[in-house]
């Protein structure tokens, strides 16, 4: 099997361990830029962090003993991609550059064309092309007639130095806030731009002392245990509790957020401005154990009022007021459910998968689609997302992935059953009306048609469900 993966970020990374482990090892990745790492690679804004415990955010795999703090700084994320992705040699296996443009499904394949032409021929293809990978620029007029410096949080110029000035963000859910706590220290005054208060969880980030690190490195075993433990902690309990399965776990979670604004933020008109007016977990939880701490410097401006417009000096807000500025940073997200785009994915009998989105993205089980055979997702609609850790998410569709590719390889094409598949998505639906995140407020889970983009399920039936595939399910073509 000649496979082509799309992406080289950690959904690519995964893919390709599963298959060298598998024993197809003719695998090419296509990258469109010049480096690997996806999302570490491109947001390098000040403070940029995971948010869960790094001895989790990190591939069964590769086991790292030498995280520097309990949830690690971008860079050091980026590093580790590096590494892995030499470790287990799928680096040179990259085409940098190739920003793949079309795939085409053709004499029982994919003809593959890159923004370098046409490239190949491919047996089966795995696009994990990113879902939080387009930048997303806020509505706002005259964004254009700034004459400070901007950047999407996406687009950080490592040379800024923002000291002494006075910067603008915009948008104030997890990277909002990461740089919010990390910035407000250095910048002559900071004003934060918040259409919408946020829940946030205390998450200490200490750093992992040299002892703990040579104990890992000492003890494997124990570094994995570890992980196991936080699996337990994040992806079940904490999974759970969101997904409406752990109303306990649930309780403590909302007990835990509301006591941390209630005794972190003394003054009661601030905190009544951070308080927001919605369900704890509804939106993705923040994890900081320092925004409270510097939005409540003296330097620092909680804005809560409507955005009129940006101007050439700074932000006017619908009362009149300016807020004047050097430097604006839009902390405003992605287009997250604009997956695969804008590839022309081109399946069986003239299938078009922008086409048989538009109504809105689907799939079997997050990582197939009736009517494009061997065309694979990691990442793909419905995955679960949210506070925990998407590499197991990632880990566990690539195996899953990879059965199928198995299976292709000794009958031909798989491609999920459209009944299964219709069936599939009608009970993922009705689940999603039991979830947290449908209980009454705005966010990026949202596509424009109203619906949830993650899981309804408990991650351990997600685990349970990516074992084995059920060939049944699928058209097996010679
Ligand atoms: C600021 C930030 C913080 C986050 N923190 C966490 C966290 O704490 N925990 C967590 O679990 N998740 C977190 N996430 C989610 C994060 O995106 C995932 O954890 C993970 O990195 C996604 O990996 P990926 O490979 O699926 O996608 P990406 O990292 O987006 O990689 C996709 C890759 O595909 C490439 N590509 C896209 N289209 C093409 C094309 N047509 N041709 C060729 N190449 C293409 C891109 O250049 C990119 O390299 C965070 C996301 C952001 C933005």
């Amino acid at each position: 099997m000649r496979v082509a993966i799309i992406g080289s970020g950690a959904s690519g990374i995964a893919a390709a361990y599963y298959l060298k482990q598998a024993g197809f090892a003719d695998f090419t990745l296509f990258e469109k830029s010049d480096d690997l790492g996806g999302t570490w690679r491109d947001n390098r804004y000040p403070g940029v962090a995971c948010d869960v415990p790094s001895h989790l955010y990190r591939f069964t795999f590769a086991p790292n003993a030498e995280w520097t703090r309990r949830c690690s700084p971008g860079a050091e994320i980026q590093a580790y991609m590096r590494d892995v992705a030499k470790q287990i040699g799928a680096f040179e296996k990259i085409a940098f550059n190739h920003e793949v443009t079309k795939v085409q499904f053709a004499d029982g394949g994919w003809e593959v064309e890159t923004s370098k032409g046409p490239y190949g021929h491919f047996d089966a293809v795995i696009s994990a092309s990113g879902a939080l990978h387009h930048p997303k620029m806020p509505n706002i007029d005259g964004i254009e007639s700034f004459l400070g410096r901007s950047c999407h949080s996406a687009q950080w110029d490592d040379a800024t130095d923002l000291t002494g000035k006075r910067v603008g963000v915009i948008g104030s859910g997890s990277t909002g806030t990461q740089i919010t706590a990390t910035l407000a220290d250095h910048v002559q005054s900071l004003t934060l731009f918040q259409r919408t208060a946020q829940w946030i969880m205390p998450l200490p980030n200490y750093p992992i002392a040299e002892e703990k690190r040579q104990e890992y490195r000492d003890d494997p075993a124990k570094m994995d245990g570890y992980y196991h433990y936080l699996a337990g902690r994040f992806n079940e309990v904490f999974g759970d509790a969101v997904s409406g399965h752990n109303p306990e776990a649930y309780e403590h979670m909302a007990e835990a957020c509301e006591e941390n604004l209630r005794t972190s933020v003394t003054d009661p008109e601030l905190r009544a401005k951070l308080t927001p007016d919605y369900a704890v977990g509804c939106k993705r939880l923040v994890l900081s154990d320092s925004f409270y701490e510097a939005i409540q410097r003296p330097n620092a401006t909680l804005e809560t009022g409507a955005i009129s417009k940006v101007e050439q000096n700074g932000v006017r807000m619908e009362d009149g007021s300016l807020h004047e500025l050097d430097y604006l940073i839009y902390a405003t997200g992605f287009h997250a459910h604009s997956l695969c785009h804008p590839m022309h994915i081109a399946g069986r009998d003239g299938r078009v998968l922008a086409e048989e989105w538009a109504d809105g993205n689907y799939a079997y089980r997050s990582v197939a689609v009736p009517g494009f055979p061997n065309w694979f997702m990691i990442g793909g609609p419905n995955s679960p997302i949210g506070n925990f850790s998407y590499l197991m998410t990632a880990e566990h569709q690539a195996k899953y992935v990879v059965s199928l590719i198995k299976e292709a390889s000794i009958s031909g094409t798989v491609e999920p059953k459209p009944d299964v598949t219709d069936a599939y998505n009608a009970e993922l639906r009705e689940a999603m009306n039991g979830t947290i995140w449908v209980s009454g407020c705005d966010s990026w889970y949202f596509d424009k048609q109203g619906r949830v983009a993650s899981y309804p399920w408990s991650f351990s039936r997600f685990a349970e469900e990516m074992q084995t595939p059920n060939l049944a399910d699928f058209h097996i073509r010679p």
